[in-house]
């Protein structure tokens, strides 16, 4: 096994090389570096246009991609064409999405499958990972500009909670955006780096970090011993936060403003003013007691702190419940923590700050910018990876990826390159076809996203999966890499407990030298890699549904008209035109959408007939 101080990546690491850490937000994105000089962290600000790039990406009638506060001017005004709170979508499904679908102002293309969403924007579909992309590539360029150097690599920060497949859509998105993701890091540990805390690797800590933004709020427990950083629990809202408190203020104005609330109704842009002015108070609140102003000379909006404090009392207080949960989850006490780290622009709030430093019995720490303490841990760590910083203890890890083929010769990541080791990691499969019984699992190790350019490790079948409808099995893949380097893969069917393993060496017969070629490889074909994945995706997606369909017609093709079949059969074909032409993407998932729109009513009506059958079929006594 490889030590990260070796650098196994090119091999050509330049101690100048930057290295960025970059914080992906909900809202906002920023990217921060090690100064060279005095070592410290800084939050990147190209041509004064300020730290924070909004996490919007605009399509402009041009056909052009714009980012951050130029984009965000277009939310009200072209909301269609203009994307926002992408991270949200990431790595998740239609059906992920329950409740919450009505929160995007633009269109999320409703397959109802478990694939991942698409996003349409005129005629194009955009995943989730290609819009993250964009506000990445925007992030690349700043630093490269206000730092007059390339910028290849990077840190990059999720949220604790996110999972294995938000996780790498993140990376892909890095990728997508011509950087190397070095490591993906929670964001909590970078706040709790960006304090300081865990870089001595004899320091031993409980620490709660209160991330509370302008959407989303999280509170995460971690233990750090020994350099490592361990997710104790989490807990939040994903939909609450800064936000939150706006709306707040201009119900409040609304209800005891007749002038306000008359004018309201009759002017759609005065919404969006009294937004503004309503953040505009609340941040004016965070440093002085009385917040006056006026809309357009003539509506008075006035609010003092007190008032204020008791019109967010009830979010606030939903935070300290999310507080408690994860004090419970992680069997703590809150005089066990060490240290409390506030993160996210409205910790800024006085009685923020009040509350989780009561709850906790200390005050919290906030001496850092709470919009950027994310991002300058973020190059902490990058600056680690570096192996800029001697005095750190540099654990085992494991140089190459290691994964699985999925549908269509893709490599589906198990365990990220640079974890450290020992570490396990899993994801559950399911079948694709009817009556499957074998499910064959090959092991592969490399960067690059279609498996014929990584290296095979091994392969064994899963035999004796009972017959059942596709979908149905579930099959738990695990990785388990001991601290030997040794890897074991077993696979489970949960259903029925078949069970097999096979146990590899992954370093076994390679180089160093051929351990950096496949990265430099990776480096190089990194874009064509995630379009070709892409690519293979729509197809996967393409051909699954035109699987169902067929299925779904001959089971219940008693239930649909003639004219309906037939169309069904045009769009069907429509989509195996598209197909056999090779299409691209974006045609393919038209193509989909089109065969999705048409059919999406018949899955209701077959269910309808179903339930009103049952009924018919029972007999009160
Ligand atoms: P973030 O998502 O971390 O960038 O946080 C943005 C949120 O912080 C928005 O709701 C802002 O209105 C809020 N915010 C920024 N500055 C202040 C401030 N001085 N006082 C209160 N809230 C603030």
């Amino acid at each position: 096994m490889a030590k990260v101080a070796i650098n196994l990546s090119t091999g050509a690491l330049q101690q100048e090389e930057v290295i960025v850490g970059i914080d992906l937000g909900t809202t906002n994105s920023l990217v921060a570096y090690i100064h060279p000089e005095d070592k410290k962290p800084i939050a990147i600000n190209d041509q004064g246009r300020g730290t924070i790039v909004p996490s919007v990406v605009h399509f402009t009638q041009q056909g052009e991609t714009i980012v951050g506060n130029e984009a965000k001017e277009y939310l009200t005004t072209d909301p269609a064409n203009t994307i926002y709170s992408v991270k949200r979508l990431l790595g998740k499904s239609y059906k992920d999405l329950g409740e919450h679908k009505d929160y995007f102002g633009y269109k999320i293309i409703d397959d109802d499958s478990e694939g991942l969403v698409k996003i349409r924007v005129k005629d194009k579909f955009y995943s989730p990972i290609e819009l993250s992309a964009e506000i990445l590539k925007e992030l690349r360029e700043r630093a490269e500009h206000s730092l007059k150097t390339p910028v290849n690599r990077a840190v990059i920060t999720v949220p604790a909670y996110f999972n294995d497949s938000q996780r790498q859509a993140t990376r892909d998105a890095g990728k997508l955006a011509g950087l190397e993701v070095l490591r993906i890091v929670n964001e909590p540990t970078a706040a709790a780096l960006a304090y300081g805390i865990g870089i001595d690797p004899n320091e031993e800590k409980t620490v709660a970090v209160y991330d509370l933004g302008g959407g989303t709020f999280d509170i995460s427990i971690l233990s750090i011993h020994q350099g490592i950083f361990e997710v104790l629990s989490t807990n939040g809202d994903t939909y609450l936060g800064g936000d939150d408190f706006d709306r707040a203020i201009i119900n409040h104005w609304i209800q005891n403003n007749e002038l306000i609330a008359d004018t309201v109704n009759q002017d759609k842009h005065l919404s969006q003013e009294l937004r503004l002015k309503a953040e505009e108070a609340k941040k004016t609140l965070s440093s002085q007691e009385v917040y006056t102003s006026t809309i357009n000379g003539k509506l008075d909006c006035h609010l003092e702190r007190h008032t204020f404090e008791t019109l967010i009392a009830p979010i606030v207080a939903r935070t300290m419940e999310s507080c408690k949960q994860a004090m419970a989850d992680a069997k703590m006490k809150p005089e066990q923590i060490d240290a409390v780290i506030m993160v996210g622009g409205s910790t800024r709030v006085p009685m923020v700050f009040e509350a989780v430093s009561e709850f906790f019995g200390k005050p919290a720490n906030n001496s850092l910018n709470p919009d950027e303490v994310v991002a300058l841990g973020a190059a902490i760590q990058a600056d680690i990876l570096a192996g800029n910083r001697k005095d750190i203890l540099l654990l085992d890890v494991t140089p190459l990826t290691l994964g699985i083929e999925t549908m269509g010769g893709l490599m589906d990541p198990i365990i990220p390159r640079n974890s450290k080791i020992p570490t396990k990691a899993g994801r559950q499969y399911t079948t694709s076809v009817d009556g499957q019984v074998n499910m064959k699992i090959s092991v592969y190790q490399g960067e690059r996203d279609v498996v014929k350019e990584n290296r095979k490790l091994a392969e064994f079948d899963l035999k004796g999966i009972p017959a059942m409808p596709a979908g149905f099995p579930k099959v738990d893949v695990n990785f388990i890499l001991n601290a030997d380097g040794i890897l074991k893969v077993e696979a489970i069917e949960l259903r029925s407990g078949v069970r097999q393993e096979v146990e590899v060496k992954p370093q076994y017969g390679l180089t160093d030298q051929q351990v950096e070629q496949m990265l430099m490889d990776s480096i190089t074909h990194a874009k064509e890699d995630v379009a070709t994945r892409m690519q293979i995706e729509a197809r996967t997606a393409a051909e699954q549904m035109l699987y169902q369909v067929e299925r779904f017609v001959e089971k219940n093709g008693q239930h649909l008209t003639e004219e309906e079949i037939n169309l069904t059969r045009e769009n069907m074909q429509k989509l195996k035109d598209v197909l056999a032409a090779n299409g691209d993407k974006d045609a393919i998932y038209a193509a989909v959408d089109r065969l999705e729109e048409q059919t999406s009513p018949f899955a209701e009506r077959v269910m309808q007939i179903s339930i009103k059958q049952a009924m018919a079929g029972k007999k009160i006594e």
